[in-house]
């Protein structure tokens, strides 16, 4: 009856022997979905940024398939996250979830899906057909599909009719930016709980529909690796439960049965560990499920096929086959544990909300009138987070900033988050001040607690606290109505949304000032970068001032406050050179060969999202006298630049600054700078320390060969947070308190400006906040500047050694940015 084709039927070729764009990654599982309607239901669940869909295919035996809503339904009262409160039915199917190729130029892995799917509906494939009864599989058969055809489309353009296998010929060395990011060039693989970006938002909606007991995010690696599996490497957050350890191992010994059968190395244990709460496979961890990563060897430079170190040619067919395998496997071992997947599930859920772990039991995170708790109660919608308002009534609890226990009163518009809700232990990973970790080598960041990252104070209970479920209006945000009678208008400078009111008003030619000292007028006080729109060097918009200002605002989500006059009462008065006039800048990022491509990613992304301003892309070979004069701002993200190890490039630049320009240098960029005579100097007192250390201890220098991995980490700052004061009188820190939660990457601390420029943000002693340093590094990170101004002619440099806009999560970084951008040298 059937008319399903497997893959080479319908691409007309065998797989592994091209590469298949994804438009025909989608016709293929298209195919098998109409041809195999009783076992099969494919759905769009979204698009890409450049347009491409995103897809989900359920596959399970036409009995669970007629059954899949209620499947669905029963799973989510498993968990306690079903609307109707119905009692579970625990006798149900187990939920595999497959997501292939998150990380474009890990390109075997959609092929790999392929196979996969084809696998599950062959008539003749009996096996299948009888794990298939005990579980539905969901198949995402590529998360970053713009990444995939970036990589695939380029690679199909250089291969000749036989692919070569040299690594390094020209079809082995992917040209930048590569394909592993999203279009933004975004890793999707570190965006899991922070949602930034639009694959994940539209998928984790999705994810958060279904809760899948089992999920496998297949990856690859260098081309010399064996293969990777479950069990994965320590450091695993302590919310881990033995259960989800105990299924990695199953899983692993299950795989390594069927590598060994074919004599095909791998590893496990190492390297790929369960801390940061944004993988595939940590998310789902936190989330009740089995989550794992999978690592075949052959990304970016795999090509078709190339031979590795042990001479040996790895195909692309190798590379699928492998993760076909594993995938298997993983469906072998589920289906047969299927009864144990659920009721453990169950029970992860039933213990999350009845006797929540961690150090609190309740989190109230406290209103201060910007937007950035609006942006963090997002995120917790996003997760499935559980909060409320609570009622205003006197708590102790333990002060995020202050760093001490207090006794503290909610406000009406302060929120609620008690533990004891089914994602008690994402709520647990995200709000804790300090993960726990068994191990301190680590991938990736250990430090992400909320509230330092979004810059909104919070307070950790002991007990369950009571909540209001009814909505506060904010009492204190303006709601602007504009009168012809005003004479000016003033938005407060405290967040995004200011900042995208003003982008919006510079975008359509309104005249913007901004307020350099506080002032009170109307009996309204009113902070340092406050935004000004005066009627009268308006008059050239002919009367629209009203309803652009009406208009932007609205769409900005943030008030104005019409007034009747330039004179204050207190402070400046609208027409004093201490008012100041905002021009529109002309803002260019530099990208290309050298340039961090996430780090200009996430610039691009947010001019081109976020802050809705425009930014022109320039080449870093095509920055020179000419490009220059066509902009008043020069972004450098993070990166290694040739340019500024030229030393006419820097006089020229130099020269471009003194005239008017700002460069805004980033991270790396800043580090560069410092070593050309930019009058920034990073502190070097690395080898004084070393020496003074061989001085104490004669045998400091005998090390332990076996150790020399553990050794590299009292040097380690995988990514900790610390409190840097800030200056907050001077325009690159408006809108902040005296204070900012900076994540710190790297250990480059630069010295204090001592003329010329302006120390804004520094560390002084006892900074570091949350997350792992190494032990001899924390003894050096003190007393020294992340964020500063120089003058220099007419023209800025502004130096942010932290990035500040951390995979667009970081999210009280942005205000800082936009100073930067708008406020810095007007
Ligand atoms: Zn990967």
């Amino acid at each position: 009856m059937s008319q399903v084709k497997s893959p080479e039927a319908f691409l007309g070729y065998k797989l592994g022997d091209r590469y298949s764009p994804h438009f025909k990654v989608v016709n293929y599982f298209r195919q098998v979905a109409e041809n195999s309607p009783s076992m099969v239901k494919l759905e769009q669940y979204g698009e890409t940024n450049e347009g491409r869909p995103l897809l989900l295919a359920y596959v399970s035996t036409a009995e669970n398939m007629a059954n899949l809503e209620n499947i669905r339904k029963n799973n989510l009262r498993l968990a306690g996250t079903a609307l109707d409160r119905m009692a579970p039915n625990e006798n149900m199917p187990a939920i595999v979830w497959l997501s292939y190729n998150v990380h474009g130029n890990e390109t075997s892995s959609s092929e790999a899906a392929m196979m996969t799917i084809w696998e599950l509906v062959n008539p003749a494939n009996t096996k299948t057909k009888e794990w298939l009864k005990n579980i539905v599989v969901v198949i995402d058969p590529c998360i970053n599909p713009d990444g995939r055809d970036r990589y695939v489309n380029w690679f199909n353009s250089v291969v000749g009719k036989i692919a070569d296998p040299l690594p390094f010929t020209r079809e082995h060395m992917e040209p930048w930016p590569g394909g592993r990011s999203n279009h933004y060039n975004f890793d999707l693989n570190r965006d899991w709980a922070w949602q930034s970006q639009v694959e994940t938002q539209q998928r984790i909606i999705k994810y958060n529909q279904w809760l899948p007991q089992v999920h496998v995010d297949f990856h690859e690696q260098g081309y010399n690796e064996p293969y990777y599996f479950a069990p994965a490497a320590e450091p695993y957050h302590e919310v881990v439960t033995p259960w989800q350890r105990e299924f990695q191992v199953m899983i692993g010994k299950n795989n390594a049965k069927h590598f060994d059968a074919n004599g095909w190395l791998f590893f496990t244990k190492e390297r790929f560990d369960l801390l940061y709460p944004s993988y595939g496979d940590t998310y789902p961890m936190y989330k009740g499920s089995i989550g794992m990563t999978f690592e075949q060897g052959g990304h970016s430079r795999g090509g078709a096929a190339v031979i590795n170190e042990d001479g040996d040619t790895l195909t692309l067919y190798d590379r699928l086959y492998h993760h076909f395998t594993t995938g298997m496997s993983t469906l072998e071992v589920s289906a047969l544990q299927s009864s144990k997947l659920v009721k453990e599930f169950k029970s992860y859920y039933d213990k999350a909300r009845s006797t929540p772990g961690g150090e609190f039991k309740s989190y109230i995170i406290k209103y201060d009138e910007s937007d950035r708790l609006d942006r963090l109660k997002k995120l917790f919608d996003r997760n499935g987070i559980e909060w409320s308002y609570t009622n205003s009534a006197t708590y102790t609890g333990w002060n995020y900033f202050s760093n001490k226990s207090e006794v503290f009163k909610a406000e009406p518009n302060d929120i609620v988050v008690n533990a004891n809700q089914p994602n008690s232990n994402l709520v647990r990973v995200l709000l804790e001040r300090n993960s726990k970790v068994t191990d301190s080598a680590t991938y990736d960041i250990t430090a992400w607690s909320l509230p330092y990252v979004y810059g909104v104070n919070a307070f950790g209970l002991t007990n369950y606290v009571a909540q209001v479920s009814k909505t506060v209006t904010a009492a204190t945000a303006a709601v602007g109505v504009s009168s012809q009678a005003a004479s000016a208008y003033a938005i407060r400078w405290n967040g995004m949304n200011s900042a995208k009111a003003l982008a919006s008003l510079l975008k359509k030619g309104v005249k913007v000032r901004y307020a350099e000292q506080p002032f009170t007028t109307q009996g309204i006080n009113f902070e340092k970068g406050t935004i000004l729109i005066t009627r009268t060097s308006n008059q050239s918009l002919d009367g629209k001032l009203d309803g652009i200002l009406q208009e932007v605002t609205a769409a900005a989500g943030i008030g104005f406050y019409p007034l009747n006059s330039s004179f204050v009462d207190k402070g400046y008065d609208f027409g004093s050179g201490r008012v100041r006039i905002i021009q529109a800048p002309r803002v260019s990022l530099v990208t290309g060969d050298g340039v961090s491509s996430l780090g200009m990613g996430e610039v691009w992304h947010f001019f081109d999202t976020q802050l809705q301003y425009p930014i022109h892309l320039i080449n870093v070979n095509d920055v020179n006298k000419n490009t220059l004069r066509q902009t008043d701002v020069l972004i450098l993200p993070d990166g290694n630049y040739r340019m500024l190890s030229d030393k006419s490039m820097n006089e020229i630049l130099k020269e471009w600054v003194s005239n008017g320009g700002k460069i805004i240098a980033l991270e790396n960029a800043v580090a560069q700078l410092s070593r050309n005579d930019w009058g920034i100097k990073m502190k070097s007192d690395d080898k004084k320390d070393d020496k003074k250390d061989d001085k104490k201890d004669e045998y400091a220098a005998l090390r332990k060969y076996e150790n020399r991995e553990r050794d590299m980490l009292v040097n380690a700052n995988p990514g900790s947070i610390y409190k840097a004061e800030l200056d907050n009188s001077h325009p690159l820190a408006f809108g902040y308190p005296g204070f900012y939660y900076t994540l710190k990457q790297d250990d480059n601390l630069y010295e204090f400006i001592k003329e010329g420029g302006w120390n804004v943000g520094v560390i002084k002693k006892e900074a570091q906040v949350s997350g792992f340093v190494g032990t001899k590094l924390k003894e050096k990170m003190k007393d020294g500047l992340l964020i500063g101004v120089q003058d220099m002619g007419r023209g800025k440099v502004v130096y942010l050694a932290d990035d500040v806009l951390f995979r667009s999560f970081w999210e009280n970084g942005k205000l800082l940015f936009c100073n930067a951008v708008f406020m810095v040298g007007q």
